[in-house]
């Protein structure tokens, strides 16, 4: 009965999303604080006063949700936790941001450079579907965002996995070196998933320097909020680079489904031909007003990421003191494991505790835990639940 592109779905496997038993979740890397109050306003605003525009078909190229994308990207040189900020309240809330002279982009991102869709994961079926084909490997580490693999078998696109060196950081040598025996694109987060370390901008211009130029080299940010160095400014110099964000993480969004890819404006186009050839109009209404809403508050996620970044520093100097191997992570996880320690009955331990983290029985990392990163009352939980192991 069923096709034989069937066989080869291996569909990825979420954190766990449990109802029996309210669990403190640091397992799926989602951001532990709500939207910013403007997004709760917004939202209920939709509702009452435009509530029949949900009778209608929302923009099916999410037109202001672009140029707000744009906007928020030009403001904060795309790092928010090293975004600077200036008046406004407390809590960040109304504050004016501006880039860190680092992360300064040396031009000006425009509308026409982002494509927003139903979360990067839908962004990133159709960045495959668009630029990788079943006639070469697409060239990625062998440990990267488990969803990747998933595309590529769902596309039936054939993949070398290049194996992380010793230390996890990713063999960038062989990547390109791979890439040009079979004239491939490439694809990896940076920071990568799930050990949590980032490569510089200046080791991905090396990269795109000696990658094949006609093909697409795509760069997953999802995490770069947190401390590691974006991309974006070396879309100036590289026409095939493609990068891929999301909202799910450090725009404590993962409920509203809001992904975006920065690109050239012919790169864009190539994945707006995708969509408009599956699903029209993968932004909801409401989304699309969460979106611009979040965007127009990025001094507020700014604090929310250096809050995330402060514990995680916490985190990681408890856990070294405790004995554990704890990966240097820019992002709002961290990757540990412990001499003598098992990693499922460890993450066994912690959920008995009521504190759910992740553990991946993957070849390679099955000793490993990823924990997300949440508020300090919840990271004082877990220190306390961890303590003993
Ligand atoms: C969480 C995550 C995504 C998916 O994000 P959504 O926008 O929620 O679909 C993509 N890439 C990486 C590396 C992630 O960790």
């Amino acid at each position: 009965m069923i096709s034989d592109r069937m066989k080869n779905l291996h569909p990825y496997v979420p954190g766990e999303q449990p109802k029996d038993r309210v669990y403190i979740k640091l397992n799926a890397n989602e951001n532990p604080y709500p939207p910013s109050p403007l997004v709760t306003k917004t939202v209920k605003k939709a509702a009452k006063e435009y509530g029949s525009k949900m009778a209608l078909y929302p923009d099916p190229d999410s037109n202001e949700l672009k140029a707000a994308v744009a906007r928020m990207l030009n403001e904060t040189g795309g790092v928010l936790a090293r975004a600077e900020l200036s008046g406004g309240r407390k809590n960040g809330s109304g504050s004016r941001v501006s880039p860190s002279e680092g992360d300064r982009i040396p031009f000006t991102v425009t509308p026409d450079m982002i494509y927003c869709g139903n979360g990067s994961d839908e962004v990133l079926s159709f960045v495959f579907y668009a630029f990788f084909s079943s006639d070469r490997p697409v060239v990625l580490p062998e440990h990267t965002y488990s969803f990747y693999p998933v595309y590529a078998g769902f596309y039936n696109i054939p993949m070398n996995k290049i194996p992380l060196n010793s230390d996890w950081t990713i063999n960038t040598d062989k990547m390109l070196s791979e890439a040009h025996k079979t004239d491939s694109g490439i694809i990896f987060a940076n920071p990568n998933a799930p050990t949590g370390l980032s490569i510089s901008r200046e080791e991905v211009r090396k990269m795109l320097e000696n990658a094949p130029a006609d093909k697409v080299f795509v760069v997953d940010e999802a995490y770069v909020d947190f401390g590691g160095e974006s991309c974006i400014p070396l879309l100036k110099d590289f026409k095939n680079l493609l990068i891929v964000r999301t909202f799910s993480k450090s725009l404590c969004g993962a409920g509203m489904r809001l992904g975006y890819a920065v690109a050239s404006p012919e790169l864009i186009g190539h994945i707006t031909t995708v969509k408009n050839s599956l699903n029209h109009f993968p932004v909801d209404f409401i989304s699309q007003q969460a979106g611009i809403a979040s965007c127009a508050d990025a001094g507020y996620y700014a604090e929310c990421a250096r809050s995330v970044a402060f514990e995680r520093d916490e985190f990681i100097d408890f856990l070294r003191e405790k004995g554990w191997y704890v990966t240097d992570s820019s992002t709002n996880f961290v990757f540990c494991r412990k001499d003598g320690v098992n990693g499922e009955a460890a993450y066994r331990k912690i959920k008995e505790q009521g504190i759910l983290v992740r553990h991946f029985a993957t070849p390679g990392i099955e000793e490993y835990l990823r924990i997300t990163i949440g508020t300090h009352e919840q990271m004082r939980s877990l220190r306390n639940a961890m303590k003993d192991l």
